[in-house]
């Protein structure tokens, strides 16, 4: 059956490839994104993918903007919240506004985003919801309490909402990705970069097409047994339980 996704921060890295992959499965996908135009346009023409433009952590913008792709697309069947931001710094240098702003973008998203589609999933009894945390939510990462924090509650808040959707053919899952060669990383310090691939026991950075394989996986109809999971795809960076 057709379906039809959301897909925030589908414009850029690994979302991009989440999105190129469920429109590959036979879906409708919209992408949304935050504010870098030249990328969203240039992922619309590539892909053929329609982009919606607002910032996910703020609640109302969400209601518009989720009601403004239902209009177009339909009802929402798959949520992929994986956008997100890093404001890195050792904690005792963090700003209240560090903090805020990874809080805001990466946890209050996932809230905002999913309280729109979830009733509607549960009426209709079939959704998926897919939620991007990191490895470093499940370890933990020196210099990213706020992102470490953040991921991790994406977690709590996967876990909690499965149990919620599960009788109504909801499944709430997420991806833990390691490090993926994408913008976001190749941001970082290259000695810091290289002591990473070190610890990454398949000697490489994960591609973004690896994750949007799990998400493909997590998002068919063929995965409704498995709910409340947390997917991990490291390289065999860390092994969690
Ligand atoms: P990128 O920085 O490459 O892309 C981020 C995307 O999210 C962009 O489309 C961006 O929009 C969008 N975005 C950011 N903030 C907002 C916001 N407030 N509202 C709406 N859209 C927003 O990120 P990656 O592809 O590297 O990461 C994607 C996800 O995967 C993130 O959640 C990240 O934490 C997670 N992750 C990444 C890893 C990695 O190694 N790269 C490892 C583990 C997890 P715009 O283009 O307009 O800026």
């Amino acid at each position: 059956m057709a379906r039809t996704a959301i897909v925030t921060g589908g414009s850029r890295g690994i979302g991009r490839a989440i999105a190129e992959a469920l429109k590959n499965d036979g879906c409708t996908v919209a992408a949304t994104y935050a504010g870098n135009d030249a990328a969203a346009a240039q992922f619309k023409e590539e892909t053929g993918i329609n982009v919606y433009k607002w910032d996910v952590g703020d609640y109302e913008s969400c209601k518009a903007g989720v009601a403004e792709i239902e209009a177009a697309h339909g009802p929402t069947d798959i949520l992929v919240n994986n956008a997100g931001i890093t404001r890195d710094g050792f904690f005792h240098k963090m700003s209240p506004a560090q903090w805020a702003e990874v809080m805001r973008a990466d946890l209050d998203s996932v809230f905002n985003m999913s309280r729109q589609v979830f009733p509607g999933m549960r009426e209709r009894k079939f959704g998926r919801i897919i939620n991007i945390s990191s490895v470093n939510g499940q370890k933990g990462q020196m210099g990213q309490t706020n992102y470490s924090a953040a991921k991790a509650g994406m977690i709590g808040f996967t876990r909690a909402l499965s149990q919620e959707g599960a009788f109504k053919g909801v499944t709430v899952n997420a991806v833990a990705p390691g490090y993926i060669g994408t913008e976001m990383v190749a941001a970082m310090d290259d000695k810091v970069l290289e002591k990473i691939v070190a610890q990454i026991p398949v000697g490489r950075l994960g591609e973004a097409s690896e994750i949007a394989n799990c998400v493909s996986f997590l998002a068919d109809d063929k995965a409704g047994f498995i709910t409340g999971a947390v997917l991990t795809a490291n390289g065999g960076q860390y092994i969690a339980s």
